[in-house]
């Protein structure tokens, strides 16, 4: 029987972070000593509470299908949050809860974007963005960022993109892979730009919020103007180390949000009932429950970017948030290290895993292919070791 796979798939790359944690786990397999810094998740237990949460859910029966855009506790328990946490005032039909942030994403791109839509990424943009962007037939427009700018955006950088084809600008603060965190009068700056053109609307990732070394996180939405125009995506994946639950959920326009429900309901229908049932009991977790795990990838951050900064060749921003390393790598490109010739980022990163043993992700698949993303969810000693591995054989 002939193959034939859609043309929708067969142009999609596979999801690089993904495949290179796998590539990391199938090396470790055949018994060799890989080090993965390639996938970002938080390497912490899930707080008891939350556990219990999900135990007497199942006690209770929580096994049905549950309403397709969640259990509205759990809808009051996200009012509640982005109310004290964003000052933003959902309602309750302004909420879905979604199979993770990724799906979320999905959603938005699937109910909004038409064939030629354009949707304005700054990159470093998280890997999936551009893929979920192409698979709603909407045109990615990549602007590229630097270490110069820290990374981010600059207001005439937005206002030079913008086409009559512009639908949407979509970005992370804190940034995956970047680190970046933009300030409250970077945001305004952005707001002045987009104030000007009302027919643009923003998708506004905030599921590294709380894994922020600057302390003041800033939605977008709340912003004069921007409620009515803003999709604010988040959800417990990062902030609660719940990656493998598969919850997010977004605040959005009603109609939005009405129109992911019903496109979820054609695809996925409610998200877990049992996730959701402890995702409630995350979110009612206080902050400062959670602050050893920040306090944490801190010191972490820390400690990576003094010992990357003694390799030369490495240029680093000081990441303020999430739980990644960028550098930029550039210097080695048409180097010759042990034989083997750096053309690129992809080159490099192969280089470090099979000279080093260190698992990292090329810029490419975030569209600065300059760079490297190096997660630093793993321990000191890991991350010493990984560092220490990647001198020694540079
Ligand atoms: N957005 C960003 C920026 C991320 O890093 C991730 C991590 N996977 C997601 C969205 C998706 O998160 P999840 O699907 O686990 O909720
Ligand atoms: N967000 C994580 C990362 O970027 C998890 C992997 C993924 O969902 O692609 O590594």
């Amino acid at each position: 029987m002939t193959q034939h796979l859609s043309q929708r798939i067969t142009s999609m790359s596979t999801s690089a972070t993904l495949a290179m944690a796998a590539k990391a786990k199938e090396l470790r397999t055949q018994g060799k000593d890989i080090i993965s810094l390639s996938l970002g998740e938080p390497d912490f237990n899930i707080l008891d509470p939350i556990k219990d949460a999900a135990k007497q859910a199942i006690d209770d029966n929580y096994s049905s299908y549950s309403p397709v855009d969640g259990y509205e506790e759990l809808k009051r328990a996200i009012i509640d949050k982005f109310k004290n946490d964003n000052y933003l005032n959902y309602k309750s039909n302004q909420i879905v809860v979604s199979t993770g942030a990724k799906q979320s994403l999905a959603n938005v791109a699937m109910v909004m974007l038409d064939r030629g839509d354009e949707v304005i990424l700054p990159a470093p943009y998280w890997v999936s963005y551009n893929d979920i962007v192409k698979l709603a037939e909407g045109v990615p427009i990549v602007v590229p960022t630097s270490i110069e700018s820290d990374f981010k955006i600059t207001p005439s950088q937005l206002e030079a993109a913008i086409t009559p084809r512009t639908k949407m600008l979509w970005f992370s603060s804190p940034c995956n892979p970047s680190g970046s965190v933009y300030s409250e009068d970077e945001l305004y700056a952005l707001v002045q730009i987009l104030k000007k053109y009302p027919n643009i609307f923003i998708v506004s990732d905030e599921i590294y919020e709380h894994i922020n070394f600057r302390g003041n996180h800033v939605s977008i939405a709340a912003f004069d103007e921007m409620f009515d125009r803003t999709i604010t995506v988040n959800g417990v994946s990062k902030a609660f180390a719940m990656t493998g639950w598969r919850i997010g959920f977004i605040g959005a326009p009603e109609w939005v949000a009405k129109a992911c429900t019903k496109f979820q309901g054609q695809i996925t229908s409610g998200a877990n009932s049992i996730a959701q049932r402890a995702t409630i009991s995350a979110l009612q977790t206080p902050i400062s429950q959670i602050q050893f795990m920040i306090d944490e990838f801190r010191k972490r951050r820390d400690i990576i970017v003094a010992l990357l900064r003694e390799i030369d060749g490495f240029k680093l921003n000081v990441p303020e948030g999430a739980f990644y390393v960028f550098p930029d790598i550039s210097d080695f490109f048409g180097r010759n290290l042990k034989g083997t010739i750096i053309n690129n980022a992809s080159d490099f990163a192969l280089f470090l895993l099979e000279n080093a043993n260190v698992a990292t992700v090329s810029g490419d698949a975030f569209g600065s292919p300059n760079c490297i993303r190096i997660s630093y969810s793993a321990s000191e000693k890991t991350i010493r070791e990984a560092i220490f591995r990647i001198k020694e054989v540079l």
